[in-house]
């Protein structure tokens, strides 16, 4: 077997950065993963001629110009902005919630200074509601921060599906910063930088493991956990943090998605990528129409068909997808247990969102791979 500088376990972003900057500083490296594919997360698959997102769909964005210089000069990154509208029983609403989002929900509204009225009033029934004590729960807080109208149409039913409980039984800080804007600005993020890779993340993943040698549908668990030390000096695990102790100190939960994908046969199905389904009469969260990530305008109706996928959040079971993190106090605290196992372990280096048990963005990932010492 060939003797390597650094046997990577998982090609995701994590893994797949690492694997750049040790190449290019003359190490060799074996990157391997458990799917039949590479990329992990940021993995498409192309059906009828369409980059669908297995994984969850995935939108490039950041501040952060290093990063955004370093990933294209691998690709260039196309236009894409991320608007998402919702759909409440039919009547839709651009997203974020800003002044066309109000003009739509409140006709009458037309001008800045009518929408913060209106919001300003249903605020303060919410805070005379209180009687002076904080809000408790999620449902009391974002009452306080937008009013009625936006909770009742926009949040409430949204939020149970995604978290699968009442808005009163969840936690007022997840919804603590809700961007409202008093202005007509659709785009959901308030980064300098977005877009995503012309032709897709998987030109991404190729330029970022070009010069490694790579395995798939290889778990380190079964292949390498034993004698990994004979094949490599060193090891980066991108893996589950847990798994990799063998769940010795119990279980790390995590949230899921679940997605349902089809094909139609039409060029535009909804005429935008993302659509929220913010009431309960839908089961699933969002719809994904891959194509417009990629194609915008005639492209459009060049590619005859179009993929959609309907997005479920579902609970977490041994064996799903480990998507996000639960950061609940159980939870951190085990994980710091397991992150002190973890720096005992010689020659190992554990990174990316498994491992570290933490929700990264993409950019962030691609920063922390990018400041590792190799
Ligand atoms: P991953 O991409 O998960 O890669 C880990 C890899 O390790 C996987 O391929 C896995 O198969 C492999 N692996 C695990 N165990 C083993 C083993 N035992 N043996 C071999 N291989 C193994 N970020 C954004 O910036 N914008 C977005 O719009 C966005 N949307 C998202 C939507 C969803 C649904 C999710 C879950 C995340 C989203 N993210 C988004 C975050 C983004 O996916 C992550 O930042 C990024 O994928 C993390 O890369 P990673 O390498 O740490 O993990
Ligand atoms: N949210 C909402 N309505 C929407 C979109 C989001 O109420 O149409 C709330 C919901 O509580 C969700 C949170 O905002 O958990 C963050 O949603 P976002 O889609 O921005 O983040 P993600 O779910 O991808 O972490």
């Amino acid at each position: 077997m060939a003797r390597y500088d650094y046997l990577i376990v998982g090609s995701g972003l994590f893994g797949a950065t690492f694997a750049y900057k040790a190449t290019k500083a003359g190490k060799k490296c074996l990157v391997i993963d458990k799917r039949p594919q590479l990329g992990g997360n940021v993995y498409c698959k192309k059906v009828e001629g369409i980059n669908v997102h297995t994984y969850g769909a995935h939108i490039f964005h950041t501040s952060n110009k290093e990063v955004w210089d370093f990933v294209n000069s691998l690709v260039p990154f196309n236009r894409y902005t991320n608007s998402p509208i919702a759909n409440y029983h039919g009547e839709l609403y651009n997203l974020p919630f800003n002044m066309n989002t109000f003009c739509q929900m409140w006709p009458d509204v037309k001008t800045p200074q009518d929408a913060e009225k209106r919001i300003n009033e249903q605020k303060a029934e919410a805070v005379a509601a209180l009687g002076g004590r904080e809000p408790q729960n999620l449902e009391e807080q974002a009452l306080c921060l937008v009013g009625k109208d936006i909770f009742q149409k926009l949040i409430k039913e949204y939020t149970e599906k995604q978290w699968g409980r009442d808005c009163k039984e969840l936690p007022a800080f997840i919804i603590k910063r809700l961007p409202v804007r008093f202005v007509f600005d659709n785009n959901y993020f308030n980064d300098l930088y977005q877009g995503i890779p012309i032709g897709g993340y998987n030109v991404l993943i190729e330029k970022l493991l070009e010069g490694c040698d790579m395995r798939t549908d290889c778990d380190f668990f079964t292949e390498y956990m034993d004698n990994w030390r004979e094949v490599a000096d060193k090891l980066v695990y991108t893996g589950q943090l847990d798994e990799y102790f063998d769940f010795r100190l119990g279980r790390l939960d995590w949230r899921t998605v679940s997605f349902k994908t089809r094909i139609e046969d039409m060029p535009n199905y909804q005429g935008n990528a993302v659509i929220n389904y913010t009431s309960h009469e839908q089961p699933y969260t969002r719809v994904i129409e891959h194509k417009h990530f990629e194609m915008f305008g005639q492209q459009v109706y060049e590619c005859p068909k179009t993929v959609v996928s309907e997005e479920y959040s579902t609970e977490y079971k041994h064996g799903m997808e480990p998507y996000y993190p639960v950061n609940d106090a159980r939870n951190n605290a085990l994980a710091e247990q397991y992150k002190q196992l973890a720096a005992k372990e010689k020659d190992v280096l554990f990174g990316g969102r498994l491992a570290e048990y933490k929700y990264y963005d993409m950019a962030p990932i691609i920063e922390r791979a990018l400041t590792m010492e190799v």
